[in-house]
């Protein structure tokens, strides 16, 4: 069984609709204007190992549920940030309602939770919301602390 499928991304450079795989080696460029493409997908128990642990790129992971207020406030920043990180970043999306085996392995007590993951290992994590300036400081300092333990 493959999990391998594909998304629809538009190009915030020159608003081309890419069709971009979910998981996959490298990082998408947009095929028009080759710029980077923001890497927004969604994942699920199934495809969480596909199209997370092994992403080439560190992911910023939203665990969200529907019902979830500050979670409807949470996503566009961080789809905000993976705009502006595009091409270093992957932002993978988990509704805990529908990955009850995600929501026990990450221990996830309340959403959002918002986990860095690189290289399948979880290096830095978030719980609730906060502004796309506390959210860019805390993606930036967990790289920071990995490159300087590698
Ligand atoms: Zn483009």
């Amino acid at each position: 069984m493959t999990t391998t499928t594909a998304t629809i991304i538009r190009c915030p450079n020159c608003q081309h609709k890419n069709r971009v795989l979910t998981a996959g080696a490298g990082r998408p460029r947009c095929g028009n204007c080759h710029e980077p493409l923001p890497w927004i997908v969604d994942a699920l128990d199934d495809t969480f190992a596909e199209v997370a642990e092994k992403a080439d790129p560190p992911v910023i992971v939203d665990m969200w549920a529907t019902w979830c207020g500050p979670c409807r406030v949470v996503s566009p920043i961080l789809e905000q940030l993976a705009t502006e990180r595009a091409g270093e970043l992957k932002l993978v999306k988990v509704d805990v309602d529908r990955a009850p085996g995600l929501s026990s392995r990450f221990g996830i007590q309340a959403v959002p939770t918002l986990l860095v993951l690189h290289g399948g290992e979880v290096i830095a994590r978030q719980a609730g919301a906060a502004p796309v300036g506390v959210l860019r400081r805390w993606f930036d300092e967990a790289m920071a602390k990995e490159r300087e333990v590698s």
